[in-house]
């Protein structure tokens, strides 16, 4: 248990990672005791957070019957915005990270006018899907690659939508979407490595998420033998040899835009040429993530973003390369579940996560911030009252 969870948010993560939970396993998992258990399980049940499953009542007991509980995802969501080099991904996800409904918009503008534009698009997706509660927000991005500014990104996006939001680093935001579901992950340390356009790392020790603000390193100009020209002025440098890769397509015709989905479309539907753009990416990144792995030495790896996980075909050029150039032997190495989904899930799983660690405090934080919005709703439309008194 980490410093700042509560005991009802360890009980909700036990709930979530078992699927379906009876309250001895939960007691099992958690060491708390059956009296405890029975009065968070009924506290986060009235919150909507938690929901029984009498059907699946397990019977052939002494005394009365079992009913477990599983998470509650009906009733609930979460707003998550991505802010990629290209593209915004602006995302709904129910309290288990699946996502509802996503929506994309390029990455144009200060921080302050594509976060209101990114945020208009939330509340567009939160009408159509009806119903739901949206009881957190959070924004993440590549913050140095960008020169974007996380204070001004979450500030917007909590003025524009009136909830609690959090922010985070992009891939260590990746990291908390992969422990959301895969708890194994927490015992010891992982590596998280991104790419897509732009690529980053996050080290996880024991369940503990590099936390917003905290410096976690950059990979950006990690040399290659790449020819790519970079923003610093060097060539081959890692973020340069992912960037590239769609203006290097476009320039050589094989797609219309340089847009990099457009060239892995087009390696899937045979293209040579862009075929053998990827298996060159996939050579780099695969060295890179070696070089990588052996400076940090993390019991497991994890790639995610779709420059590993788009084209398949890629995948097996960067577990050789990676073979390879470690130095240090195998370790387990896995592309991350979310897939082409990845950028929601992470920013879905920032904006959960004060909800999984004190989920009481979270949702009191939510209905103190609705309140203070309809009073001063309700104090704006009192003064237009006023105004508009006859004379
Ligand atoms: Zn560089």
């Amino acid at each position: 248990m980490t410093q700042d969870s509560s005991t009802a948010g360890l009980v909700l993560r036990t709930v979530l990672h078992h699927g379906v939970a009876f309250r001895d396993q939960i007691a099992e998992s958690t060491g708390l005791s059956a009296a405890t258990i029975g009065r968070q399980v009924t506290s986060l049940v009235r919150r909507g957070l938690l929901r029984e499953r009498p059907d699946c009542t397990r019977s052939g007991h002494v005394g009365r019957p079992s009913v477990p509980v599983e998470v509650d995802d009906r009733l609930l969501a979460a707003g998550a915005v991505h802010i990629g080099r290209l593209v915004t991904t602006v995302a709904l996800t129910d309290l288990r990270g699946r996502v509802l409904g996503v929506a994309h918009l390029p990455t144009r503008g200060g921080d302050a006018d594509l976060v209101k534009a990114a945020a208009r698009r939330l509340i567009g997706l939160h009408a159509g899907i009806g119903g739901r509660t949206l009881i957190a927000a959070a924004v993440v991005a590549p913050w140095e690659a960008l020169d974007r500014s996380p204070a001004v990104a979450g500030r917007t996006l909590r003025d524009t939508t009136t909830l609690p939001t959090s922010t985070a680093d992009h891939v260590a935001a990746v990291a908390a979407a992969d422990l959301l579901f895969s708890p194994e992950h927490a015992h010891g340390t992982t590596t998280y490595v991104y790419a897509r356009e732009t690529v980053g790392v996050a080290t996880v020790h024991d369940g503990v998420i590099p936390s917003s603000g905290r410096r976690t390193g950059s990979v950006t100009h990690l040399p290659t033998t790449s020819d790519a020209a970079c923003r610093c002025g060097a060539r081959g440098c890692l973020g340069a040899t992912v960037a590239t890769i769609g203006p290097r397509a476009a320039a050589a015709g094989i797609v219309e835009r340089p847009d990099v989905e457009l060239v892995h479309a087009a390696a899937l539907a045979g293209d040579v040429d862009a075929h053998e753009l990827l298996i060159d990416r996939a050579d780099h990144l695969g060295r890179a993530v070696a070089i990588i792995r052996d400076l940090l030495d993390p019991d497991r790896v994890v790639l995610a973003g779709q420059a590993f996980t788009a084209y398949p075909a890629a995948a097996s050029v960067v577990l050789d390369a990676f073979r390879r150039t470690t130095g240090l032997g195998p370790v387990p190495i896995t592309l991350s579940r979310f897939g082409a989904e990845v950028q929601a899930a992470a920013a879905g799983a920032i904006a959960l996560g004060p909800v999984y660690r004190d989920p009481h405090a979270a949702l009191d934080r939510h209905s103190r911030l609705v309140q203070r919005t309809r009073n001063t709703r309700r104090s704006r439309s009192a003064s237009t009252v006023v105004r508009l008194q006859p004379a």
